[in-house]
């Protein structure tokens, strides 16, 4: 946010040698600030940017250029404010700049078959009616996901767009979200014109359709509804930043440094809904759009350390900005670092989404202010979606360029979710997972060369060398892991394994340790299903070792059956000479 409206306003000042105002005085001036909503916007100077830290969980801090920060505050979180003593300015309401009839123009109801131009704000019944519409116009490839209720009950929702649209298939899955901060709205109409723009070059434009054969989108315009419509459901005009309890959401998430609750406040519904919606799905990347400002802010917020992935966010973060400057206007969104910036160096947040779905999820989330005016005036939306929609898609294929596959059980084929971590990469739960249902991970990754180690409760581990990953490129790599089927009982291994496995004849079996006959047969059986092997094996007493030595199997695939007399094991044995 760079424009001052110095001047309009009380400039209210208070003096460092003035002692602390009375609580009377103190009360006037909050009933007289706080009376048409249950936030205040505001500007002060810092001395020294370590001040931050200590106002960073005391008020909600949304800009700093330079010395200069520009805050939200609630009426209580405004009192703790005023006993520091800092001269402040506040400012007008960025929910109330423009008239409500400016925000109110062009405003078009969902009808289906219509072809939508998406320079309006909708009321919050056209909103539902086009997320609906939406929906039901494309059944094959979208379909509407409630993602809980706010305070005042309204509905958070989001759309899924993919080809077969009611399977979870082995693909990223990828999140858009906008407006957590109710009165930054630009994000809110460019996700509408997202969601419409993929639905409708389905099957038309050929880069689109691949996007969405291959990757589960998610999208969710509005984040917090009650924010956004807090002047009332027929227009954006009286957007706010906080919840309807006057606090902001993205203060309220669980911190990898802070802890729980760093805010102090219990989670609010909107944050509890947003916690188990990341918990039911699997996002590799996100999108988090803000406005007041034109950066792509990437981790960490809360930790002054860099992410493990710091040379890969650069790189995104660059390819962002860079493309945003080949579309877009001279001097639009090169704050900071010509439009990207650390989060942590731009100023500390603590309970954030970012870091929260970062830490906690495994998923790679960005921060992205979008515009420097908040509510931005409607004539506006068309251009701002012009400037950054190839971003916005060039930032949903790197969800598949890095490394991924598939991990799963080399007995049964099944699926199986596994740890994919590199060595001497991996920190801060930088690690992904593959998932239960699919067995699919995606790593993306800077350019390099990773050994990546795979592990799974149950499985031997197994580490992969010299994966190599270029720029905008996707490596596969598919894994099998060998099942342990340890016995958490007995201690004991329970199934028969192979080692080496792929062998060139020569091989050891490793036998359960019970409950065994004294004698137990083998066979080997090619894929005709033929057996090409077959012996009895005496085991030992103390020795659960067979070796054995077929010289004569030729390269390929093979079933090994073991069978102890109780039970019977089958495993591949691969030949390779
Ligand atoms: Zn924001």
């Amino acid at each position: 946010m760079k424009n001052l409206y110095i001047g309009i306003l009380a400039f209210l000042m208070i003096g460092l040698s003035q002692p602390v105002l009375s609580q009377n005085h103190l009360e006037q001036l909050s009933d007289n600030i706080f009376k048409d909503r249950g936030e205040v916007y505001f500007t002060f100077k810092i001395a020294d940017k370590d001040e931050i830290y200590m106002l960073t969980r005391m008020i909600s801090i949304d800009n700093v250029v330079g010395h200069t920060v520009y805050a939200y505050a609630s009426k209580k979180e405004f009192a703790d404010f005023l006993g520091y003593n800092i001269p402040y300015q506040i400012l007008p309401h960025p929910g109330t700049i423009l008239s409500e009839l400016e925000v109110n123009q062009n405003q078009k109801p969902f009808r289906p078959g219509d072809r939508t131009i998406w320079n309006f704000y909708p009321t919050y019944q056209q909103y539902i009616d086009y997320m609906v519409g939406f929906a039901t116009s494309y059944p094959g490839i979208c379909k509407l996901d409630t993602v809980g209720f706010s305070i005042d009950n309204r509905l958070i929702l989001a759309v899924k767009i993919s080809k077969n649209i009611n399977q979870e298939e082995a693909e990223p899955q990828f999140l858009f979200t906008s407006s957590i901060h109710g009165d930054e709205t630009t994000g809110y109409i460019l996700m509408m014109h997202l969601i419409d723009y993929l639905l409708s070059n389905y099957g038309i434009d050929p880069t689109i359709t691949e996007m969405v054969n291959t990757t589960e989108i998610c999208i969710n315009p509005l984040a917090n509804p009650d924010g956004t419509y807090h002047g009332g459901n027929n227009s954006v005009y009286g957007a706010v930043r906080y919840n309807a309890n006057n606090i902001d959401i993205n203060r309220n998430f669980p911190d990898p440094k802070v802890g729980q609750h760093p805010d102090g406040n219990a989670w609010q519904k909107e944050t509890e809904a947003w916690m188990a919606y990341a918990e039911n799905n699997h996002f590799s990347m996100a999108v988090n759009f803000h406005g007041g400002a034109e950066v792509f802010n990437y981790p960490w917020d809360t930790w002054v350390k860099l992410a493990a992935d710091d040379e890969w966010w650069q790189f995104v973060g660059r390819e962002w900005a860079d493309t945003v400057h080949q579309n877009g206007p001279a001097g639009y969104f090169t704050f900071l670092n010509n439009g990207i910036t650390n989060g942590n160096a731009w100023y500390e947040v603590n309970g954030g989404r970012q870091d929260y779905m970062n830490y906690w999820h495994n998923c790679r989330e960005v921060t992205l202010e979008i515009s420097d005016t908040k509510l931005l005036p409607v004539n506006q939306l068309l251009s701002f979606w012009n400037y950054n929609y190839r971003s916005f898609l060039n930032f949903i294929r790197q969800s598949h360029y890095g490394f991924n596959g598939t991990v799963t059980d080399t007995v049964t084929d099944q699926p199986i979710a596994a740890k994919v971590f590199i060595n001497g990469h991996d920190k801060d739960l930088s690690e992904v997972y593959s998932r239960a249902s699919t067995g699919f991970y995606a790593r993306p990754i800077y350019e390099g060369s990773y050994n990546v180690t795979f592990s799974s409760p149950g499985y031997f581990t197994k580490t992969i060398k010299d994966v190599n990953v270029s720029k905008w490129t996707t490596t596969s790599l598919d894994v099998q892991l060998r099942p342990l089927t340890y016995d958490a009982q007995d201690k004991s291994v329970v199934s028969v394994l192979v080692y080496p496995n792929p062998s060139d004849g020569h091989f050891r079996l490793i036998l359960p340790e019970n409950p065994i006959n004294p004698s137990c047969s083998i066979q080997i059986i090619n894929t005709m299903g033929s057996v090409v092997y077959s012996s009895e094996v005496t085991r030992f007493s103390g020795n659960s070792t067979v070796e054995i030595e077929i010289p004569s199997l030729s390269n390929g695939l093979y079933y090994l059956k073991f069978n102890s007399g109780y039970r019977i094991y089958l495993d591949k044995l691969i030949i390779k000479k």
